[in-house]
């Protein structure tokens, strides 16, 4: 029996078969997971650990990941518990094994370990399951009455059922870039019209907000041939890419567009650093809704549009953007990055500095004050939204909306609840 401790990604307790996975190995690794799985690499990209959660992968272990990267997102967005920054071994494949996303993979477990663990999982199962049953219909709102709006992050279709079933007021958040990873060619217009309108009738009357593409960086799908760069955190990704791929960006807002004839959705744009990014995409939307209209189609003309912030710049410019949009969305995964110099992905700086720095409280703070003078709405979607230590603080700063994994929700809701 070996123990080896990791960084928690995400909590949860599975057993499994570890599967050790590098990527040299191809699309041939997915058809190899039949039985229960627990993955085990030392990198693992986001379209990798996307096939996986749609295989019967049950835990993940990447030596290579980080808190606020989007192998560590993902996994709570599928529910899989998940650790980072431990020492892998090859030798594991094949073994069987315990994944505690608390902090533990326990390879080969003897029989008093695999009892122990047998009831610490079911009874976190219940837990769960028994928070997300008694939250489900209760608002999020303090005992004083200040309330806030818990909306879900999602990236697939399949993710809007465990929204609602964790008690979700909306989609914060569809990133839509891991329906892009997951197709083998561009979605077109019709099929994301399509997938739009079947999440949103699910949803009903809840907020549904769409994020256009954002791709670049670690998220690169093979048909968009995007050119290795440097330094790609810095490079050539979402607005900047749909801003001037006009036959990738039309299409999803047409589709986004159409889809807001049919429910309460908002669009969002990625990325932004400047004023004139948003008067482009205006002006390209602008002429997106004269085509439809020309075209008899139905959509929402007051469609609520805004963006994400994310980086220091649009911090720092925040009271000129917010009388362009109806929203912000603060986006602490990569503000942290761009505003602490950390690579969101390195898990030997995560544990060095961690997003509630103060140069990020105060950014949220100054983005929510020229959020609210411009009377638009603000949300934080990053993985800070989900720290309780900071729920009052939020509050305090007047953020109407956190946007986090479905999971988080129940536990974030009983936290506004106990609030004064
Ligand atoms: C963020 O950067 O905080 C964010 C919400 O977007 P993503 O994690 O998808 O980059
Ligand atoms: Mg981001």
């Amino acid at each position: 029996m070996v123990a080896a401790r990791g960084t928690p990604l995400n909590e949860g307790i599975r057993f499994g078969r570890i599967f050790y996975y590098s990527e040299h190995m191809g699309h041939a690794a997915f058809d190899e997971i039949k039985e229960p799985t627990i993955v085990v690499a030392v990198d693992l990209t986001p379209g990798d650990t996307i096939r996986f959660g749609r295989l019967n992968v049950v835990g993940l272990v990447v030596k290579n990941a980080a808190p606020n990267s989007h192998t560590a997102i993902l996994s709570r967005t599928m529910g899989l518990p998940a650790l980072c920054g431990e020492e892998v071994d090859a030798q594991w494949h094949g073994l069987p094994a315990i994944i505690d996303g608390g902090g533990e993979l326990i390879v080969n477990p003897d029989e008093p370990t695999r009892s122990e663990y047998a009831l610490k999982a079911d009874d976190f199962d219940a837990r769960q399951r028994e928070l997300a049953s008694v939250s489900r219909d209760l608002s999020a709102v303090t005992k004083s009455g200040n309330s806030i709006l818990l909306y879900a992050n999602i990236n697939a279709v399949s993710d809007v059922e465990n929204a609602i079933a964790n008690g979700a007021a909306g989609i914060g958040n569809f990133k839509t870039e891991f329906m892009f990873m997951e197709s083998s060619d561009l979605p077109g217009e019709e099929q994301q019209f399509q997938i739009y309108t079947a999440m949103a009738s699910r949803l009903g009357t809840g907020k549904f907000v769409i994020r256009t593409l954002d791709v670049g960086a670690d998220k690169t799908p093979g048909y968009l041939h995007l050119e290795p760069e440097e330094n790609p955190a810095l490079g050539y990704r979402a607005i900047r890419i749909s801003l001037d791929r006009r036959d990738i960006f039309v299409p999803q807002i047409r589709a986004i567009l159409r889809a807001s004839a049919y429910a309460n959705v908002a669009i969002m744009y990625p990325m932004i650093v400047s004023v004139d990014e948003v008067l482009q995409i205006k002006e390209i939307v602008g002429q997106v809704m004269e085509d439809l209209t020309g075209e008899d189609i139905p959509f929402n003309r007051d469609i609520e549009q805004g963006i994400m912030i994310e980086t220091p710049a649009a911090v720092l410019i925040s009271d000129d953007l917010a009388p362009l949009v109806d929203f912000f969305s603060i986006g602490t995964n990569d503000l942290t990055q761009y505003m602490l110099a950390i690579d969101r992905t390195n898990p030997r700086l995560a544990e060095r500095y961690g997003p509630s720095h103060p140069a990020i409280l105060r950014s949220i703070k100054l983005v929510a004050e020229n959020a609210r003078s411009a009377g638009a709405w603000v949300s934080i979607s990053g993985e800070l939204a989900a720290d309780e230590a900071l729920t009052s603080t939020f509050l305090d700063y007047g953020v109407d909306a956190l946007t986090v994994s479905p999971s988080r929700i129940p536990q974030l809701k009983v936290a506004v609840r106990n609030i004064d």
